[in-house]
């Protein structure tokens, strides 16, 4: 059998977020360093090799995202511990109370606010988000993981997995949101891009729509973004984005694909639309592939809406590895501890092809 390459890193392990506030309620959350732990076991007692992560310079990373959001991650739980907040209400945890939406602005200019508590809302769209003392080095590292693998690509390895924590495919240039805080998908891609591939597409099978990896590419020619998911007109998270009819804007018209499945979703179905993707990546020319691969359209995932199991992975990635494309497998959502590691394995057993 063939095996993939699997990029890793220790600094990934350091992000432990505590919590998640959803609709006001704090609740422990599931994007836990142990994820990434059961992963990398399964892995490894499957064969795979397995490879640290390299240091990388953040150029790729800021042509990706707003320079002020990077900085923004970067320095802003120093801040929050240095701002009196822990010490006032307890709150130890980055957490947003106010975002200025568009509506609140009315054409103003957009400010960066004085007090660290306005700030958080100025780069994250949601509450669920939280950052804590290792956050940043651990999304930082997850991108060094993300460019350790392209490089792999590069040096003419067919499949390489990045195992990235925490994951990246809801955050936009400026916004972070959806436990994901830089798009190690999206750097991907670009690096992919600088690395002479003309163009590439970015295919997302997690159970939820890569909003910010379509909002990157959406006015560009040369990333194709397709993914499968559930159908956030039904109610699911973006909820804003993710509908069939966003199909890229100006030279990026055509380059988008949404394909909004209903909740409960079986194999059947879910490959059916995985193979009208696969098609218009063979027709987009794409000369190199990035897959976002969630593995929370599983029927056991707790956050699953979807009910796909090990064999729809494992047909999906061998659906994939049809298209003979270089392929770099980045880690994104997937929460049930038990089976997460056997999930990535099938998957990338699927794309190693026969
Ligand atoms: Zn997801």
């Amino acid at each position: 059998m063939n095996r993939a390459l699997v990029v890793r890193s220790e600094a990934c392990l350091l992000h432990v977020p505590s919590a998640e506030i959803w609709v006001g309620v704090r609740t422990p959350g599931t994007e836990l360093p142990e994820r990434a732990t059961r992963i990398e076991q399964t892995l490894r007692a499957a064969g795979h090799r397995v490879r640290d992560a390299a240091a990388h310079d953040d150029d790729v990373l800021l042509r990706v995202h707003d320079p002020r959001l990077v900085e923004h991650l970067r320095t802003v739980h120093g801040r929050w511990m240095a701002s009196g907040i822990p010490e006032l209400v307890g709150q130890d945890r980055v957490v947003p109370y106010l975002m200025p939406t568009a509506g609140m602005l009315d054409g103003l200019p957009e400010r960066e606010p004085v007090a660290v508590h306005a700030a958080a809302g100025r780069w994250c769209y949601d509450t669920m988000t939280l950052v804590g003392p290792g956050t940043w080095e651990a999304a930082r590292g997850a991108v060094d993981v993300t460019l350790t693998a392209v490089d792999a690509v590069g040096g003419g390895e067919p499949l390489v997995y990045a195992l990235a924590r925490p994951p990246g495919h809801h955050v936009t240039r400026s916004a972070y949101g959806g436990s994901c805080y830089l798009n190690n998908a999206a750097v991907a891609a670009q690096a992919l891009r600088d690395a002479g591939h003309d163009r590439v597409a970015v295919v997302d099978v997690d159970a939820h729509h890569g909003n910010g990896t379509q909002a990157l590419f959406y006015d560009r020619a040369d990333v194709l973004y397709a993914s499968l998911h559930v159908d956030p007109g039904a109610g699911w998270f973006p909820h804003y984005a993710g509908f069939a009819d966003e199909t890229g804007r100006g030279a990026g018209a055509g380059a988008n694909l949404n394909l909004p499945l209903p909740e409960g979703t079986e194999d059947g179905r879910w490959l059916e639309a995985l193979d009208r993707i696969a098609s218009a990546v063979g027709a987009f020319g794409a000369s190199a592939l990035v897959v976002s691969l969630g593995v929370d359209a599983a029927a056991d995932d707790p956050e699953s809406p979807l009910q796909v199991t090990h064999d729809g992975y494992e047909r999906a990635g061998a659906r994939l590895a049809e298209l003979g494309l270089p392929t770099v497998a980045v880690q994104e959502g997937g929460y049930h501890l038990d089976t997460i590691g056997s999930l990535v394995e099938v998957t990338l057993r699927g794309l190693a092809g026969p």
